[in-house]
C-alpha cells in the first residue's frame, strides 16, 4: 500500500512522516511516499496535499502536469486530503483573493474558502478543536490559515473555530484549515488512512 504526499511546495517532509507513522500503526508494511508526475499520482492509493502556499502549489501542479490527474483519480473515489493550502485548493469556490490571484483550484468539494481568513486576524496561533468522530481534543496548528466559510451540497463541516468551519468531509474527501503534521499527533492522518 502507498499513500502520496504532493511535493511540489510547501510542508512536505512533516506530512511524510506523520503519515509514515500512522501507516506503521494501522496500516503496517505501506509507505508513504512523494508524488511529482502521472506516474506518481497513478500508483498511490490516497493523497495528501500540503500547506504551502496555494497560488504556487496550483502554478507548479499544472506545470507538473499532475493537476487534471489528481482531480480525475479523486472523482474516481481516490482519498485526498488537503491541509491549509491544501485545503484552500480542494474547494470549488474562493474568495476574492483566489480570483485576483487567479488561483486554479481542483474544485473537488462543496465548499468556498476565505484563503487568509485567520492570517488576517493572528498570523500563527495553537487552538483546542473539537472533531467529529474524534475522541479527545485535537491541538490545531494554523498557520495563515484559511476558513471554510460555506459549505452545500454533500459537504459536512466536523470542526469549528470561532464560528468558522476548519474541518469538513465530503465522501472520501477531507479539508483542513489548520496543520495536522505539526501537532505530534498521528490521529488525523489515521482518520485519513481509514477513508
Ligand atoms: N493562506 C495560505 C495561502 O493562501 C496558506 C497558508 C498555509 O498553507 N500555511 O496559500
Amino acid at each position: 500500500m502507498k499513500s502520496g504526499v504532493v511535493a511540489v511546495q510547501g510542508d512536505v517532509s512533516e506530512h511524510v512522516s506523520t503519515l509514515q507513522a500512522a501507516i506503521d500503526r494501522c496500516r503496517p508494511g505501506g509507505h508513504a511516499v512523494t508524488v511529482r508526475s502521472i506516474k506518481d499520482i497513478e500508483s498511490v492509493e490516497s493523497l495528501i496535499i500540503p500547506g504551502g502556499e496555494s497560488t504556487t502549489i496550483s502554478k507548479l501542479l499544472v506545470r507538473f502536469g499532475i493537476f487534471d490527474a489528481i482531480v480525475r483519480r479523486a472523482e474516481e473515489g481516490m482519498p485526498v486530503m488537503g491541509t491549509c493550502a491544501g485545503c484552500i485548493l480542494m474547494a470549488k469556490k474562493g474568495d476574492e483573493q483566489v480570483g485576483r490571484t487567479h488561483t486554479k483550484l481542483l474544485g473537488l468539494m462543496d465548499m468556498k474558502v476565505d484563503r487568509n481568513f485567520f492570517g488576517r486576524q493572528r498570523e500563527s496561533f495553537e487552538s483546542h478543536l473539537s472533531i467529529d468522530g474524534i475522541s479527545g481534543d485535537f491541538s490545531g496548528i494554523f498557520i495563515r490559515a484559511p476558513a471554510i466559510t460555506e459549505v452545500w451540497g454533500d459537504c459536512r463541516s466536523l470542526s469549528r473555530l470561532d464560528d468558522k468551519i476548519v474541518m469538513a468531509r465530503q465522501g472520501s474527501m477531507m479539508a483542513l484549515a489548520f496543520h495536522p503534521e505539526l501537532s505530534g499527533s498521528t490521529v488525523l492522518h489515521e482518520a485519513f488512512l481509514s477513508l
